[in-house]
């Protein structure tokens, strides 16, 4: 069926949600409400989110619960049993996705804006994240066109298999504060092309992206009920995961959520991803390009304000480079402006919460204890325009080894930890020495040298001579306790489907059951 582009529901929701204050954002506060079968709807509990580089009050979210939660699905349920999206052609679906791609791009500065007051992230990468979400959703509207299934006639004249994939149904997303639009986009474009429906629990710390996207999506002509959004805390994302009426969860965050979203999951036995924590290294040998190899690490830790699941936190450098190396990154790291998310020059802005600020600080003061040596930074950074806000400085800890916490656990900030390897087996060995596998990045011009290592890892992503770098086309996700299941590419859309088999026998069928002497012969 047909899907008419009117722009009619842009009204019914613009009137009542983060649009009408979207402008002022980053000096207004914002009150945002769930938003379910294209209207409005609030709770009277509330979580008051502070601005992480200023500690102003950037929003009120509503505190979504389960009765919310049931109203979405509900919502989300009827639009999938009976409405116009999973039924719409896959043309349809990338028409919409498209204009929703267009219209990304159109509120970047605003959507950037959003994340970058609220996730404390700075802002000029925050804008690299709407660039990214827009892309994504572009990939996923072809996606929606290119969705197709397999077909057997080579089993016989009177065989036909036809292997038909179709959406999974009502998905449940997950999503987590430090890419607010960017992971959103890693999951709901792709769920919509497939042909699901929708209900979205972002994070309470970062709830307005997601929102604003919500309402581009009904600009775009996606219908009322495709596509619900409750705000809320953790409450609300497990009575998502409980929900017998989600079919399939997509879920990231830390992986101890993601152990009891798999234990709410088993309710229904949804289908399940998660994409959970990660340890990356990045692994640099002596005959790397060391110019390109000293800016892949310090942007791959502190891009974020290492903030980001594929942080490569811990930097394996071989021995005989090692000292020379680290004077570049100490070098390096100096240089980085830490300072207010909404400043456009600043390289690192304020990590999410003072909770948050304290855990990366008891870390750093672990590592020390422990017997770390800090090379550069290793405070909370202070100064003009920081105070009111939650600053870390760029940190280099040297002589981390894989007893110490700061070599296993995920520090989630601008922290990196160094320690030295020699030869590729003892690498590969570091590397894997940890309990999670999401990505890891090795830096060597020998060929020879680096494809055994790249297969030797046991993460989801290997990324050589570069980090933190790739088009929607490839595939993400983790081995071990990173979770399972993936986003983006082919299989990341396959998530959101099921495959069914119908087998077709023509021709005479008499006979070729093997009881046959039950055989009830009519007439
Ligand atoms: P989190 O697990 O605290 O929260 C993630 C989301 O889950 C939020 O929306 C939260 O409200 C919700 N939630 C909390 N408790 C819940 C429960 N019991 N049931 C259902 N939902 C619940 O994670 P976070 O602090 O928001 O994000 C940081 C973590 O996410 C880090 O561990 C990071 O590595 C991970 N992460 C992973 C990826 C990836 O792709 N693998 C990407 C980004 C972040």
């Amino acid at each position: 069926m047909a899907l008419a582009y009117t722009g009619e529901t842009r009204q019914a929701h613009e009137e009542s949600d983060v649009t009408t204050q979207a402008t002022s954002a980053g000096t207004t506060p914002r009150r945002l409400g769930h938003y379910i079968g294209g209207q409005r709807r609030e709770s009277t509990e509330t979580i008051e989110r502070y601005a992480p580089g200023n500690g102003k009050l950037a929003a009120t979210v509503s505190a979504g619960d389960a009765a919310d939660v049931d109203a979405a699905v509900g919502v989300a349920r009827r639009a999938f049993d009976d409405g116009d999206w999973p039924r719409s052609t896959g043309f349809d679906r990338a028409a919409v996705l498209n204009r929703v791609a267009d219209l990304i791009d159109a509120n970047a500065d605003l959507l950037a804006r959003l994340d970058a007051e609220e996730g404390g992230k700075p802002l000029r990468l925050a804008m690299g994240d709407i660039g990214g979400a827009a892309m994504l959703t572009r990939y996923a509207a072809g996606l929606a066109v290119q969705m197709h299934g397999t077909t057997y006639t080579n089993h016989g004249p009177d065989f036909t298999g036809l292997v038909i994939r179709e959406p999974a149904g009502v998905a449940g997303l997950i999503t987590p504060w430090n890419f607010p639009a960017l992971i959103l986009c890693q999951k709901l474009p792709f769920a919509l092309a497939a042909g699901c429906t929708v209900v979205v629990k972002p994070s309470e710390l970062t709830s307005s992206s997601t929102l604003e996207i919500a309402r581009l999506y009904a600009e775009a002509g996606l219908p009322a009920g495709a596509l619900n959004v409750v705000t809320g805390d953790g409450r609300a994302g497990q009575a998502l995961a409980e929900h017998a009426g989600v079919d399939v969860l997509s879920f990231t965050g830390s992986t101890a959520t993601g152990r009891k979203i798999l234990d709410a999951s088993k309710s229904n036995l949804k289908k399940l991803s998660l994409e959970l924590g990660g340890k990356a290294a990045n692994i640099v040998f002596a005959d790397a390009d060391l110019d390109d190899a000293a800016e892949g690490v310090i942007f791959g830790v502190f891009f974020n304000n290492g903030e980001c699941c594929v942080s490569a936190a811990r930097l394996l450098v071989e021995d005989t480079i090692a000292d020379e190396f680290l004077d570049r990154l100490g070098t390096a790291a100096r240089r980085l402006k830490v300072g207010q998310p909404l400043d456009p020059s600043t390289d690192v802005g304020a990590m999410i919460h003072g909770a948050h600020l304290g855990k990366v600080l008891g870390h750093i003061h672990a590592g020390r204890e422990q017997g770390a040596r800090v090379v550069t930074g290793g405070r909370r950074a202070e100064g003009p325009g920081l105070d009111d806000g939650f600053y870390v400085e760029p940190t280099i800890l040297d002589g981390v080894t894989p007893d110490m916490t700061a070599f296993t656990e995920e520090i989630f900030g601008p922290v990196l930890s160094v320690s030295r390897f020699s030869g590729p087996a003892e690498a590969v060995e570091l590397a894997n020495r940890v309990e999670y596998g999401l990505a890891n990045s090795v830096w060597s011009k020998d060929i020879d040298k680096v494809l055994p290592v790249a297969k030797q890892l046991r993460s989801g992503t290997v990324w050589v001579n570069t980090t933190i770098d790739g088009p929607p086309t490839m595939p993400f996700g983790g081995y071990k306790a990173s979770g399972f299941g993936r986003e983006m590419g082919q299989a990341g859309f396959e998530e959101f489907t099921e495959l069914k088999s119908v087998t077709i026998r023509t021709g005479r069928r008499s006979g070729s059951f093997p009881l046959g002497a039950a055989r009830v012969v009519s007439g």
